[in-house]
């Protein structure tokens, strides 16, 4: 997959963790691999598995010099496989270890609009670096993200036929402009019905080059400066 992903001109992978096993996994898969990075933190769907506990070995993880970002966290009430007080509670103290470590919070939000723009906007005037990942929210959410100065990461959902929000793609500040895969879901056209994977993310970014109107190499040398600027310079080593 990996060498897929290079083939296609991928340079470096971030391999999400979105449960504290799935994020020591993610970490030892990473760990002395040129190209790629891993993050630490525990889904909105797994919020239930939060723990005093697990938040200090999440501390300890985010300490390894692979891991360049906090999350997946945030909210999700579509399928509320957890409480959403749970959710809440979960996602806050997400939240203040990105400001407390200086990393990047990676933010997954899904019609949770109210809470979600509530909790970025809480976040005070020196928020951590936000991540709005596989951005599909409402306008309360991007006017939050926007106050806050986050990131807006598109992923193969842009590519489906009749995605709504092309206005949003088109007028994202370009120096807060990220494309991702969110692999192994959501794989974009025409990769309908695979497992999504890493080099499947040159297919998002040529939709996202299309329908903001820029050259691919115009708007891909912009997302590897945002994801730079993000996640740090362990971006630059190379598949
Ligand atoms: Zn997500």
């Amino acid at each position: 997959m990996l060498a897929r992903a290079k083939a296609a001109g991928i340079g470096h992978v971030v391999v999400i963790g979105e449960s504290l096993a799935g994020s020591e996994r993610a970490v030892a898969l990473t760990r002395g691999a040129a190209g790629c990075s891993a993050t630490a933190g525990v889904h909105p769907h797994e919020a239930s598995s939060w723990s005093d506990e697990v938040r200090e070995r999440v501390r300890e993880l985010l300490g390894s010099p692979e891991v360049v970002a906090v999350g997946e966290t945030g909210l999700d009430y579509h399928y509320t496989h957890s409480p959403r007080e749970t959710q809440r509670r979960a996602f806050e103290e997400h939240l203040q270890l990105g400001q407390e470590l200086g990393k990047p919070v990676i933010v997954h939000a899904r019609d949770a609009d109210d809470d979600m723009s509530a909790m970025l906007r809480a976040l005070g005037p020196r928020p951590p670096v936000v991540v709005l990942h596989s951005f599909s929210s409402g306008d309360a959410v991007w006017d939050a993200g926007m106050a806050i100065n986050a990131y807006f990461s598109f992923s193969g959902m842009i590519t489906f036929k009749n995605w709504p929000l092309t206005g949003r793609l088109a007028v994202c500040p370009s120096d807060r402009l990220l494309v991702e895969t969110d692999a192994p879901y959501l794989a974009p056209v025409p990769h309908r019905g695979k497992r999504n994977e890493p080099g499947f993310v040159r297919d998002v970014a040529e939709r996202a080059a299309a329908l903001r109107g820029e050259r691919f190499e115009d708007l891909t040398r912009r997302t590897t400066e945002n994801a730079r600027r993000c996640f740090g310079a362990r971006i630059d080593s190379s598949l």
